[in-house]
């Protein structure tokens, strides 16, 4: 193991950890698509966690809206791609893991190449075109994913396994007929993305490590009301397209 006894000190002495679980987290792939509000927040906790490798994906540059809620970017960002500006702070935060920035966005031509390869992906979109290739392409390639969205105060969350409905399809309904999704409006409370980003890297590391049910259903959470909510979702009950 590196010598990151002291880093790690805290951490390995949970029992949900251990030193096995340090030893675990190291070998894992952690692929995060978009470096937003999101994807800023949990590739910060999973960087200080101790996982070994993260794949950055996102095509947009840093803007000054963007330094309200985003976490790793600074002035000296502005115009700088989003994914690049974020592998240079967490390369700063540890510099032993393996960081890999792409400057891209999703698409179904490219998504399998972006998400081959990774034990985890972490949702760190805007739109749910986006969550429903994600969904659809790591089912097939059998990957865990962890579905995040925030809108103005409210936020959701949800692990999806393949092998374990239901999947995000079976809660969120037909792609082809889109709901007015979270995501759409300009206003974000930057402490909801940054909760929801956190129970987003909770379950990261649960599923990163196999513990037990990783599956956690629905989690609501309103940072104004200062509400946690636990919804029950289930499997589709005329079978999924995606999951089945
Ligand atoms: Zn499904």
């Amino acid at each position: 193991m590196r010598e990151n006894h002291e880093r790690y000190a805290r951490q390995v002495t949970l029992s949900q950890i251990g030193r096995a679980g340090q030893e675990r987290l190291a070998t894992c792939t952690v692929t995060i698509i978009g470096c937003g509000g999101l994807g800023t927040v949990s590739a910060g906790l999973l960087t200080r966690a101790g996982v070994g490798r993260l794949r950055l994906v996102d095509n947009d540059r840093v803007e000054l809206s963007n330094l309200q809620r985003q976490a790793l970017y600074y002035e000296s960002d502005l115009g700088r791609p989003k994914a690049v500006a974020a592998a240079e702070r967490l390369r700063a935060i540890d510099g032993d893991i393996t960081i890999e920035p792409v400057v891209a966005r999703l698409r179904r031509s490219n998504a399998e190449k972006l998400l081959r390869g990774s034990d985890l992906v972490l949702d760190g979109t805007d739109n749910d075109a986006a969550r429903y290739l994600l969904n659809e392409v790591c089912l097939r390639l059998g990957i865990p994913w962890v579905f995040a969205a925030v809108d103005e105060c409210y936020g959701l969350t949800m692990a999806i396994v393949p092998g374990l409905p239901p999947c995000f399809r079976c809660v969120f309904g037909d792609p082809l007929r889109p709901r007015r999704g979270v995501g759409t409006t300009k206003g974000i409370l930057a402490p909801i993305a940054h909760i929801v980003a956190s129970l987003q890297a909770s379950q990261a590391l649960r599923l990163l490590l196999k513990d037990g049910n990783c599956t956690q259903g629905l989690l609501y959470v309103d940072a104004w009301e200062g509400r946690l909510e636990r919804v029950e979702v289930k499997a589709h009950p005329e079978g999924c397209p995606s999951c089945r």
